[in-house]
């Protein structure tokens, strides 16, 4: 049980908490902004104010350098001799604004309209992050102490996809230590339908450029002899699926998880228009992927192949007759639970092995890979979250898949070991990374008592 004293703090300091929000969100802190001539830089000013907030609740806090990058903070309150760690994962750079003409306000000057906090970061992931301080504040100055040992993590260049994170991780791994990490930076299915995250699709991307001739050939004078590169990549890509909507890599489906048909129930049950979300999008049905699949399991549970560009010959106003030398394919591919990157991108090679038309050279760079993330939705851990939901939200929480990846999650659980549970409190019209970004009053108020709850719960010995 949530003692009540603490959930009493989080409501008599609305005020302080909400005014202390906004400062934190004025920090311009994106992270691919150098620093000034002058030295100035506002993620670690940002950093700092993070640093002294933490180290004035009674924390062990400090600026931790990442060489080439910007800082992370890192404090620790262990003081119980056998209880869990838990770690409290955020980050405080944000997204740039622009462009700033649809904004209401300027990004950096938050507004408060409605019931919401308007600024760059008000979401992802300032404010959702921010309850977790308020769960710890709560704890500390409404009940002495803390239930568990708590560890909080607060990263720099989350948003420039944490170029030197398993880095820092591996320096720092003997700071970093915990048995669970809650995460908050993901959202509601819907507004009043709480959600935990149980699992995440990971990503392979690769770009596939085809070479024939030594250069650019005249289309009148060669055409019909020579071979054209992007005729030849356009049937490439058209044959990585089938009919039906399926991948036709050799083995691509091989270590897929199938979907539990409690999770298909249970997602049946979620508040989902099809004819909504087709209009969200502005077309007027949803033909992509295997067609044998719902929507939601197409989304979440499937891995997907798509061309996200194709480069290749003459793009410039007016006609060139040409056939050109070369052409380019980026490729990306979605992943699920329990597919392996490598192993997919390894069936990817074979398939242009033995696709590739004679008369061409082929060459694969792999840019990123990331694996999936999966938490078994049945575990305690996630039961412990779906309790500490209603105690903060007053409804269990549904349990949903996301098809976009967070890979912060999956790095700390397989470098650390550690048991990551996605606590997400934004909700789906927060604008993330788009001009007039938002964070509900509420959803923050519920979600310190949630994040609040759940700590009780991991005391309570739940996993
Ligand atoms: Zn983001």
């Amino acid at each position: 049980m949530l003692p009540t004293a603490v959930r009493d703090y989080i409501s008599a300091h609305d005020q302080d908490f909400i005014a202390r929000l906004l400062t934190f969100l004025r920090f311009p802190s994106i992270a691919n902004i150098a620093a000034a001539s002058d030295g100035s830089d506002a993620c670690i000013d940002c950093a700092n104010w993070l640093q002294q907030q933490l180290a004035s609740l009674g924390f062990d806090a400090a600026v931790v350098d990442n060489p080439g990058g910007k800082p992370n903070v890192i404090a620790h309150w262990h003081h119980h001799a056998h209880a869990p760690t838990v770690m409290l994962y955020g980050h405080y750079d944000v997204q740039p604004p622009e462009p700033l003409a649809p904004w209401l306000n300027p990004p950096f000057q938050p507004q408060i309209r409605d019931g919401n906090i308007y600024a760059r970061g008000a979401n992802d992931n300032k404010g959702q992050f921010f309850a977790h301080l308020m769960a710890v504040e709560a704890w500390l100055k409404g009940h002495g102490e803390l239930p568990v040992n708590i560890t909080i993590f607060a990263e720099g260049e989350e948003e420039i996809g944490s170029p030197q994170l398993e880095t820092f991780i591996r320096t720092h791994a003997q700071l970093l230590q915990a048995d669970i990490c809650l995460i908050s930076d993901s959202e509601f299915f819907a507004a009043d339908c709480p959600s935990i995250t149980y699992s995440l699709r990971g990503l392979a991307y690769i770009e596939l450029t085809l070479t024939g001739a030594r250069a650019d050939a005249h289309s009148g004078i060669h055409g019909g002899a020579l071979q054209n590169p992007i005729n030849a990549l356009a049937c490439m890509i058209a044959g990585m699926h089938d009919a039906n909507g399926a991948v036709t890599l050799e083995g691509f489906y091989d270590d897929v998880l199938p979907l539990d048909e409690n999770e298909r129930r249970a997602w049946q049950s979620l508040p989902f228009s099809l004819p909504d979300y087709a209009a969200s999008l502005g077309v007027p049905c949803l033909s992509g992927g295997e067609h044998k699949y719902s929507v939601l399991e197409r989304r979440w549970a499937r891995p997907t192949l798509d061309c996200n560009g194709i480069i290749g010959g003459y793009t410039e106003a007016g006609s060139k007759t040409i056939i050109p030398a070369s052409a380019t394919a980026k490729i990306s591919m979605r992943l699920v639970a329990h597919q392996d990157p490598a192993r997919q991108v390894a069936a990817f090679r074979r398939y242009v092995e033995t696709h590739t038309p004679a008369g061409f050279t082929a060459d694969i760079q792999v840019f990123s890979t990331a694996n999936p993330l999966f938490v078994d939705p049945d575990s305690p851990l996630i039961q412990a979250a779906a309790r500490a939901y209603v105690t903060g939200f007053a409804k269990s929480p549904s349990l949903i898949r996301c098809g976009a990846s967070i890979p912060v999650a999956e790095t700390m659980q397989r470098l650390l070991k550690l048991q990551p549970v996605l606590m997400g409190l934004g909700l789906p019209d927060d604008n993330l990374h788009s001009p007039n970004e938002k964070f509900s009053l509420q959803q923050l108020r519920n979600g310190a008592v949630t994040i609040a709850a759940m700590l009780t719960e991991i005391a309570d010995g739940t996993p």
